[in-house]
């Protein structure tokens, strides 16, 4: 068989657990399997790259900062493999330019396009356990280029994908998917399984488990996914295509603080004035999450939606500068908002959801600032002090702590 497995930054945070790591990959390598390892870099090295870099020059390009944050994840595969070999088994570490995964252009935010296999099946039929730096492309200018945060996770997806491999397992320091966030929802409960879009769904609105392309990509390629813990031998969560069992109407529910609600004021009531204000916020690349158009009055709208925090100045700036383009009068925002979201593909042929949703936070008297829904989703937006206290009544109001 061959097996991708994938460790994140905490799962190699020191000496202890990257021996850990080894002896866990050398089991497979010894029954018999050819494994490949994908690696985070150790512990918070990103956010301490990060940090660097901000002190040197707070506005430093894209491109310096790929270069700079590749090294995490070269330290971790090359410590690794001096690990394995003091176990006493051949291994290699690879990079980026090493196994030629080529990506798009664009610094920080990557996408693959071609990662090949020859050198990885070269190494691998030459006995080696093979170590792969998650995170990292090469882009068409011979730069490395990052994924994104988190993108570790996508660099073992596409492997397991082009390397067709029997088995993909993501580790991490939790036991797999859960119900909902267990610090803050007590009776959580780990899934046995998943489907790609219920996890596509979760991550996207805060549970913070898997990267989402390595969701999007799992699915477009067909790649099962097992989310399991590095730290113990429990069984984790399977996250597939379609998961065959008495379903509940709701899966899991996921909680999100980091964003920003804004509001557009006094905006001209009449066709394209939206398409105009989300265009302009496209071209610059803000993500628009949640959309609420108030009822026109005297030839007058508004116009709210949220955004990631980060996003927030990159939004205002935009909005500032066309705001005589886009007819508007005035643009407010509010910060300590969060969005609360049911997840389930049981929701697609049950429409009672949303008003026992509703009803469980009225129970709670919890005010509901915006909805949105998919078909096997629905959120809200509501004040951030009232998050916790939100998921915990959801949870409780669809019964996923208990079978
Ligand atoms: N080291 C990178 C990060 O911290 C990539 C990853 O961990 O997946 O975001
Ligand atoms: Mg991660």
């Amino acid at each position: 068989m061959l097996i991708v497995k994938k460790f994140g930054g905490s799962s190699v945070a020191d000496k202890e657990r990257i021996y850990r790591v080894a002896r866990r990959c050398i089991e497979d390598y010894k029954k018999g399997h050819q494994v490949v390892v994908v690696l985070s870099a150790m512990g918070d090295t990103t956010d301490e790259l990060l940090e660097k870099a901000k002190e040197i020059n707070p506005n430093a390009s894209k491109r310096e900062l790929d270069m700079l944050l590749t090294t995490g994840e070269q330290v971790s595969v090359s410590l690794m493999a001096m690990a394995i070999n003091a176990l006493g088994i051949p291994a290699v570490s690879l990079n980026a330019f090493q196994v030629m995964m080529y990506s798009t252009s664009t610094y920080g935010n990557a996408r693959f396009k071609k990662v090949d296999t020859e050198r990885i099946y070269h190494e691998l039929e030459s006995g080696k356990i093979v170590i792969v730096t998650g995170f990292q492309a090469v882009n068409k200018y011979d730069d490395y280029a990052t994924l994104g945060r988190g993108g570790s996770d996508t660099t073992a997806v596409a492997l397991a994908s082009v390397l067709h491999a029997d088995q993909c397992e993501i580790y991490t320091d939790v036991d797999g998917v859960y119900t909902a966030d267990p610090r803050v929802v007590k009776n959580a409960r780990k899934l046995e399984a998943v489907t790609y879009d219920e996890m596509l769904e979760l991550a996207a609105h805060g549970a913070k488990v898997l990267h989402n392309r390595s969701v999007e990509m799992a699915k477009k390629y067909g790649v099962q996914l097992v989310v399991r813990s590095s730290l113990n031998e429990n069984e984790g969560t399977i996250v597939k295509e379609t998961v065959k069992m008495e379903r509940m109407l709701v899966t899991g529910v996921a909680g999100e603080k980091d964003i920003v609600r804004i509001s557009v004021i006094g905006i001209d009531d009449k066709p394209g004035v939206a398409f105009k204000i989300f265009n302009t916020l496209a071209k610059n690349k803000i993500n628009i999450d949640i959309i609420l158009q108030s009822i026109g009055r005297e030839g007058t709208k508004d116009i709210s939606f949220t955004v990631a925090e980060s996003d927030l100045e990159a939004a205002l700036n935009v909005l500032e500068e066309h705001k005589e383009a886009l007819t508007i009068k005035e643009v407010k925002y509010k910060k300590d908002v969060a969005k609360v979201s049911v997840v389930g593909d049981g929701m697609m042929s049950n429409p009672g959801v949303a008003a026992q949703m509703f009803e469980a936070l009225y129970n709670s008297r919890i005010n509901i600032n915006m909805i949105s829904t998919s078909e096997i989703r629905i959120t809200v937006l509501i004040a951030e002090s009232d998050l916790d206290k939100a998921l915990n009544a959801v949870h409780e109001e669809f019964g996923l702590g208990t079978y």
